[in-house]
């Protein structure tokens, strides 16, 4: 079966969010059917385009997304509704058992039932925890040092089973950090609380570039005695346009090769960039010397995560088109300058 986009329709779960909401644009655009189901407790309405169909459903309850299967044909699904936060996972561990276990389990009951048999599913590197050496491969052993991890490395155990048992066809994209806007400034990152690196450097230039005291900066380098070359945590930034285009590729895998199946792909660029590094990056992009405290290590923080994405460009035939951080870091700054966040 070839996968002709517009004869497939696709069910993005998690659609109103940010990684969710660029893909549903990219699905758009390369001529696939697209419908959205997400509870809208985290995402963004205004995010999902009007004419996509929004089910507002809540993974956690199985009548919500069997009913969403009902009267409609999906080719598909892209599953991103999730928890993402893993601090939050340490304090809360219930919330990311229940929604992010919990829900994939109803989500591929319901594909069982109504004999949807394609699934992309939104993994993470924070299923390897603590590498024990880089960069880090998809035999890499997988050891969670939190829940949030913990979480998505038990749904990569379930679509493992559900091939064996049920037929079921998975791909489990295992991201690194993904980040950045769309290139055409139609959909920025927005979350609430905001916690990740790069809004919170791109932010605090923006309060600067507002007249804001650079002294009295905002913004926190967690930890800078890392076994790391400046001590400063490292990671693998790859935008997100790179990211859903992968699930493209994926998508088009299934197709071509419609066994049951569960398969692993990491999505990286190969490349880590230290906090330090990163925020240099901003204050070239921005034009501002963005200013920071050191302060002590975050919680279940890893030193460094870079990613050996060779198996994803060679068997999804995939490639990123933004090799390194700065691009996301571009892209991300034109939709703060057009879009800044309440609180700067
Ligand atoms: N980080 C930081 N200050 C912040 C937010 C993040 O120093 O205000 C560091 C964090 O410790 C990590 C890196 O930046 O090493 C990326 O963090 P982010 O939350 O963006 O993504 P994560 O790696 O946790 O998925």
């Amino acid at each position: 079966m070839s996968a002709s986009a517009s004869e497939q329709t696709v069910l993005v779960t998690g659609g109103a969010g940010y990684i969710g909401s660029h893909m549903v644009r990219q699905l758009l655009t390369g001529g696939f059917n697209v419908a959205v189901f997400d509870s809208l407790s985290r995402g963004n309405r205004d995010a999902i385009p009007e004419t996509v169909e929004l089910i507002e459903g809540d993974l956690t309850q199985a009548e919500d997304i069997d009913a969403a299967f009902k009267g409609r044909n999906f080719d598909a699904v892209m599953h991103f509704a999730a928890l993402a936060y893993v601090g939050e996972s340490v304090e809360q561990p219930d919330l990311y058992y229940r929604n992010n276990v919990m829900g994939s389990l109803n989500l591929v009951d319901a594909m069982r039932k109504h004999g949807v048999n394609k699934l992309v599913f939104s993994s993470t590197c924070a299923t390897y925890g603590t590498p024990e050496s880089l960069p880090i491969t998809e035999s890499t052993p997988q050891a969670p040092i939190n829940p949030y991890g913990q979480s998505k490395l038990m749904v990569e155990h379930v679509l493992k089973d559900y091939a064996v048992a049920y037929g079921l066809r998975s791909i489990a994209l295992r991201y690194f950090n993904a980040s950045g806007s769309a290139s055409d400034g139609s959909l920025g990152e927005r979350h609430d609380p905001e916690t990740h690196l790069i809004p919170l450097i791109l932010w605090e230039a923006l309060r600067v570039k507002n007249g804001g005291d650079p002294k009295g900066t905002n913004l926190r380098v967690f930890g800078s005695d890392l076994p790391t070359p400046d001590g400063t945590c490292v990671r693998d930034y790859i935008h997100v346009e790179d990211l859903c285009s992968a699930h493209i590729k994926a998508f088009e895998r299934m197709c071509k090769t419609p066994e049951a199946g569960a398969e692993q792909f990491n999505l990286g660029v190969n490349q880590g960039f230290s906090v330090l590094e990163v925020i240099n990056t901003c204050s070239e992009v921005t034009g501002i010397d963005i200013q920071y405290d050191l302060v002590g290590r975050r919680a279940g923080d890893p030193a460094e995560l870079v990613a050996d994405a060779s198996a994803a460009m060679q068997k999804l035939q995939w490639t990123p088109n933004y090799p390194n951080v700065r691009a996301a870091i571009e892209h991300a700054w034109q939709w703060y300058l057009e879009h800044p966040p309440e609180s700067v």
